[in-house]
C-alpha cells in the first residue's frame, strides 16, 4: 500500500499555493520587472558564437570561472568582501535562511516586501517576523527597532528599495537598523541599478551587512544570477549550502558575455530611469491615482477599483502586477514595470481611454 500524498508530503507545504506567474504570450509584458529590451543582432551573434564553444558534457566551473572577479568590478565590492553566486538572488535568499535555520532561529522582514523572504523562513521551519511599513510605505523606525530588540532576529531582509513598493528608505535609517541588528542584515539591491544609493561599499567592513544584488532587472533574467558580498567569514559559511554546480555553464559564458558590454546595460538602466519620469508623470495625472515614489524599474500606484483598472488594461493585452490580495496594505495598488518608450506610449493610451 502506498502512501498518498496528503499524508506525505508537510501539512504546510499542502495548505501553500505555487508562486503564480501569469501566462504573458501576446501580452506588453510589465508585470515581473524585466528588462524590455534584448541585446542587439551584433552582440547577440557574437554570444551565440561564444556559447556554441561551452562544453556543455562537463560540469560548470564551481567557483564561477572569473565572474566573481569581474562582479567585483562591475558592482563595486570591496576588496575585503567575498561574493557568493546564486541561481538567480532567490537561491542567494534560500541559502542564507537554510544555513541560519537553526532551532528558533527569526527571519525578520518588513512588510509588505518581497515574498521570498518569508516563504523561505517557512521552507526551513524558522519563525518569521513581518513589521509593517508605515501605510504610505515609508520606514517606521521605531517600530523596526522595537521588533528587532523583541525578537533578536538571526536574519533581517530590507530590500533597498523595496519590491513591491518601489521606495528606498532612508540610509541613515537603514545603518540604524544595521547597528542595532544582533543577527546578520541582507540589504537586497535588487533594483540597485535603478536607485541612488548602495550600501555595496559597506560589504566587507560593517560585520553583520551582506548586501545582495542580481542581473535579473538590468535585462537577463533568462539565465538566473544573483550574488551576494560580505565577509569571508559569512561567504565561508553560506558557501557550503550552496550546491556546488548551482551556476550552470551557459549562465557563466553569458553573464561574463554581458559584463564586458556591462556600458549597454547601463545605457538601458539610465533609459529606464528616465522613462520611469515620464511614466510617474503621467500616472499621477489620472484623476483619483496616487503615484508612490520609486527608485526601481517600476511604479506602484494606489486608486479606486484597482481591479476594474487591471482588468481593463488585460483587455488591451496590457499585463501589469495586480498587488491587491498580496497584503492588506496593498489594496487597490497595481504596480507597472517601465517599460520601453513604445510600452509606455501603449500603457498611457490605454490608460486615457480608462479614465476618459
Ligand atoms: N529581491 C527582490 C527585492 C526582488 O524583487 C526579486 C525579484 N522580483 C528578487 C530578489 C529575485 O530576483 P532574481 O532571483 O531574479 O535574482
Amino acid at each position: 500500500m502506498k502512501l498518498p500524498v496528503d499524508q506525505l508530503i508537510r501539512p504546510d507545504i499542502l495548505a501553500m499555493k505555487a508562486y503564480p506567474v501569469a501566462a504573458a504570450e501576446g501580452f506588453i509584458k510589465l508585470d515581473a520587472m524585466e528588462n524590455p529590451w534584448r541585446l542587439s543582432q551584433d552582440l547577440l551573434v557574437e554570444l551565440g558564437r561564444q556559447l556554441a564553444e561551452a562544453h556543455i558534457n562537463r560540469y560548470p566551473d564551481p567557483s564561477g570561472g572569473g565572474l566573481k572577479e569581474m562582479l567585483r568590478v562591475a558592482a563595486g565590492i570591496p576588496g575585503n568582501a567575498d561574493i557568493l553566486l546564486g541561481n538567480g538572488s532567490d537561491e542567494v535568499i534560500t541559502l542564507i535562511t537554510q544555513a541560519l535555520a537553526r532551532p528558533g532561529a527569526t527571519v525578520m522582514a518588513l512588510e509588505p516586501s518581497f515574498v521570498m523572504y518569508k516563504l523561505n523562513a517557512v521552507f526551513s521551519r524558522v519563525n518569521y517576523v513581518g513589521v509593517p511599513l508605515n501605510h504610505d510605505f515609508t520606514l517606521n523606525l521605531p517600530v523596526l527597532l522595537d521588533a528587532i530588540a523583541k525578537n533578536q532576529p538571526a536574519v533581517l531582509f530590507l530590500a533597498y528599495p523595496n519590491n513591491p513598493t518601489g521606495n528606498r528608505y532612508s540610509r541613515d535609517d537603514v545603518l540604524a537598523v544595521i547597528e542595532a541588528s544582533p543577527g546578520l542584515v541582507v540589504i537586497d539591491e535588487a533594483y540597485g541599478p535603478f536607485s541612488d544609493d548602495s550600501l555595496m561599499d559597506l560589504a566587507g567592513s560593517v560585520d553583520n551587512l551582506i548586501v545582495m544584488r542580481t542581473l535579473s532587472k538590468v535585462g537577463l533574467a533568462g539565465i538566473r544570477l544573483g550574488y551576494a558580498a560580505g565577509q569571508p567569514k559569512w561567504i565561508a559559511e553560506l558557501d557550503k549550502v550552496r550546491p556546488p554546480y548551482n551556476i550552470n555553464v551557459l549562465t557563466q559564458i553569458t553573464a561574463r558575455f554581458a559584463l564586458t558590454h556591462s556600458g549597454v546595460f547601463e545605457e538601458q538602466a539610465a533609459a529606464l530611469r528616465r522613462e520611469r519620469s515620464h511614466l510617474a508623470e503621467a500616472l499621477a495625472a489620472y484623476p483619483g491615482v496616487r503615484v508612490y515614489p520609486s527608485e526601481a524599474n517600476f511604479l506602484t500606484i494606489r486608486l479606486p477599483e484597482a481591479d476594474l483598472l487591471y482588468a481593463w488594461l488585460k483587455s488591451r493585452r496590457i499585463l501589469i502586477k495586480n498587488l491587491g490580495g498580496m497584503h492588506p496594505m496593498l489594496e487597490n495598488c497595481l504596480r507597472f514595470t517601465v517599460g520601453s518608450p513604445d510600452e509606455n506610449r501603449a500603457v498611457i493610451a490605454a490608460l486615457d481611454e480608462y479614465f476618459r
